[in-house]
């Protein structure tokens, strides 16, 4: 719709560019009706614009009857009369002429018309043949899709052929299985009746059954209450238990040393009793070969017996031949051999009997040799015994004199320390610094005197020729090290670590070396009091560990400028000044002699590295 609107718009502009409208739709009118209502298009003269008659055109046979018109006159000389005749035919023919063009206009803009729905009517074509061609398509795969739902119906129409197929199989066999179960129904009902039979005799059987599980039920309650109590005795005794193995545990502890001991003593005694064994083996083994030969012998002397039976016999034999027939000598003579062949195999076991009974007397003395050992090892595990435990309450009473001793050297450290004094003031000399001291350099105002008493203990100042003496607990010059100043205090460390309180502090004026002295700076020789103390305290208490103490330690770092306390650790103390403002730093006294500043950041610390970060941060603060 909105294309053909375009398409007639863009003609109308064509329209509008080449036809002139006016005149052209009355000829349009004309030719479209054919001339058949007579509508006349006037045209005028021209350019004469004189008063010249008014020829019409309705069709082709008004102009064909103007060029088969001729002329009317007579004579050949008659020119005026041919000129006129001749005038009036060229107005005709131009009316004519003018008639065939408005003509051609009327065609023109009727085959511009024409065009414009022709171009239109292609569109529609165009649109229509891809509706059509879309359609197709669409037709097409619905047709494949039908096709494809066919193929797939047709298979499941053959598939279901076979199934019933089947199906008529199977029913088949059904029928013939229901009549085979028909007969063995039949056969089941006799054996249910058989069974009903035994049912009865069962359930008899499961009442006597039901009956001892009643009473087996009972006995279940009652030994369950049995267990009940049985528990209760047992986590009791499961305390009791572990209390014991918590003394069993310490007691492990000390037996562990004894064991190694005890185990020597053991492999000793298993030694022996290996031996012991061994020899009662042997001694077995004899006694068996002693049985052996015992039974030997007695067989041996069984046959003796009889041969000297026989000899007897053979001798009353003998006799009743010597006496009867004087028998062979022969014959004597050869029982006279088997007679001394039986003897001496008597003789030789005899013999055999001798020496294994010495076996047995050496084997028997063996084993009596080996149970005197036994028991002498026993002897000596008991005595041993004996000595671990002499040695435990040894280790025991060793034990309570060291804690004792430790006791008494704090005691007397504290005491030495009280006795150099309980305030000592130290002196230390800072060495002229090259840069900002170097004008007074040569002249050393300060000396030390060397004498007996005041070596390391006085200082000389000299002050425009005069000599000013002051005497401390002890002097440091200019080359004394960091590590000379904290060896003094150390001693004063430990008196912290046995529970007593320190306080360590420096004075003097600016730039004379308090903050050099305390805090040291980076390096390992050049660390201050406060890091060496906090190292020894750290190292000493874990030494003391070992010994079951246990030390937990705390720190706070304050700084007191121009009569105010500032707390070093407070967060935000660097920048912001407000942030402290609320908290007031007051110093308190307890009555146990504690020394505390409210408000006060507290830090828990465990090692050095702690520490170190601490001050770092309280440096950071100053
Ligand atoms: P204070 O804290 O008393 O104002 P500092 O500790 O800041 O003084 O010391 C001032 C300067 O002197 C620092 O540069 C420091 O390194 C130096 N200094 C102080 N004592 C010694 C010393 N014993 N040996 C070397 N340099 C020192
Ligand atoms: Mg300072």
């Amino acid at each position: 719709m909105w294309v053909l609107l375009q398409k007639e718009n863009l003609g109308n502009a064509r329209r509008g560019m080449g036809v002139k409208l006016g005149p052209r739709r009355n000829v349009l009118s004309a030719i479209n009706n054919g001339g058949a209502h007579g509508d006349a298009v006037s045209v005028d003269g021209g350019d004469g614009g004189s008063a010249a008659a008014v020829i019409e055109f309705s069709g082709r046979e008004d102009v064909e009857r103007l060029l088969a018109e001729k002329m009317k006159g007579k004579c050949k000389t008659d020119f005026k009369g041919r000129a006129e005749q001749m005038s009036e035919y060229i107005k005709k023919l131009r009316a004519c002429i003018r008639w065939y063009i408005d003509l051609e206009d009327g065609y023109l803009a009727e085959q511009e018309k024409l065009r414009s729905t022709m171009d239109a009517e292609n569109d529609r074509h165009a649109e229509l043949e891809v509706q059509l061609s879309n359609a197709l398509q669409e037709l097409k795969a619905a047709n494949l899709d039908l096709t494809t739902r066919c193929n797939s119906l047709e298979e499941s129409l053959h598939k279901e052929k076979v199934d019933r197929m089947l199906a008529v199989e199977s029913y088949e066999k059904e029928r013939q299985d229901r009549e085979s179960a028909e007969t063995s129904r039949d056969m089941l009902t006799v054996d249910l009746e058989r069974v009903t039979h035994e049912a009865k005799r069962f359930s008899e059987q499961l009442k006597m059954v039901q009956d001892t599980n009643k009473r087996l039920q009972e006995y279940n309650t009652s030994l369950q209450q049995y267990n009940s109590n049985l528990q209760a005795d047992a986590s009791k005794s499961g305390e009791t238990i572990s209390k014991l193995q918590k003394e069993k545990s310490a007691m492990m502890e000390t037996m562990v040393s004894l064991k190694d001991l005890n185990n020597s003593m053991k492999n000793q005694l298993d030694s022996s009793r290996t031996s012991q064994q061994e020899a009662i083996r042997v001694k077995e083994e004899f006694r068996k070969e002693v049985e052996c030969l015992r039974s030997e012998l007695q067989q041996v002397r069984d046959d003796r017996d009889q041969s000297v039976a026989q000899v007897n016999t053979l001798n009353v034999e003998l006799a009743n031949c010597k006496e009867i027939a004087g028998q062979s000598t022969e014959d004597c003579e050869s029982l006279s051999v088997k007679v001394s062949a039986f003897e001496v195999t008597c003789n030789m076991q005899q013999e055999q009997i001798q020496t294994l009974q010495k076996q047995l007397a050496f084997a028997t003395e063996k084993l009596k040799l080996a149970d005197v050992t036994a028991v002498e090892v026993m002897t000596g595990y008991q005595e041993q015994k004996v000595k671990i435990k002499d040695l435990e309450e040894r280790l025991a009473s060793a034990e309570f004199q060291i804690v004792e001793a430790d006791k008494l050297r704090k005691k007397l450290h504290n005491t030495i320390l009280e006795l150099k004094g309980n305030i000592r003031v130290f002196c230390r000399v800072r060495p002229l610094l090259s840069d900002s001291d170097s004008s007074g350099a040569e002249e050393a105002p300060i000396s030390y005197p060397t004498s007996v008493e005041s070596a390391g203990r006085c200082i000389d100042l000299m002050n425009q020729g005069q000599r000013f003496s002051f005497s401390y607990d002890k002097v440091f010059d200019h080359v004394a090290s960091q590590e000379d100043v904290f060896v003094e205090m150390s001693q004063l460390v430990q008196s912290a670590l046995d529970g007593y309180k320190v306080c360590i502090f420096a004075y003097g004026q600016t730039g004379s070396g308090k903050t050099y002295t305390m805090m040291g700076q980076p390096g390992i020789d050049q660390k201050g009091i406060i890091p060496r103390s906090l190292e020894q305290i750290f190292k000493t208490s874990q030494s003391l560990e070992s010994q079951g103490w246990k030390y937990c330690m705390q720190a706070s770092m304050l700084e007191i400028y121009n009569e105010t306390i500032r707390d070093l650790l407070a967060p935000g103390r660097s920048s912001n000044f407000e942030m402290t403002a609320g908290k007031q730093y007051t110093i308190k006294h307890d009555p146990h002699g504690n020394t505390t500043v409210s408000d006060l950041i507290v830090a828990d610390v465990f090692s050095s590295a702690d520490v170190t970060s601490l001050l770092a941060k309280a440096s950071q603060s100053r």
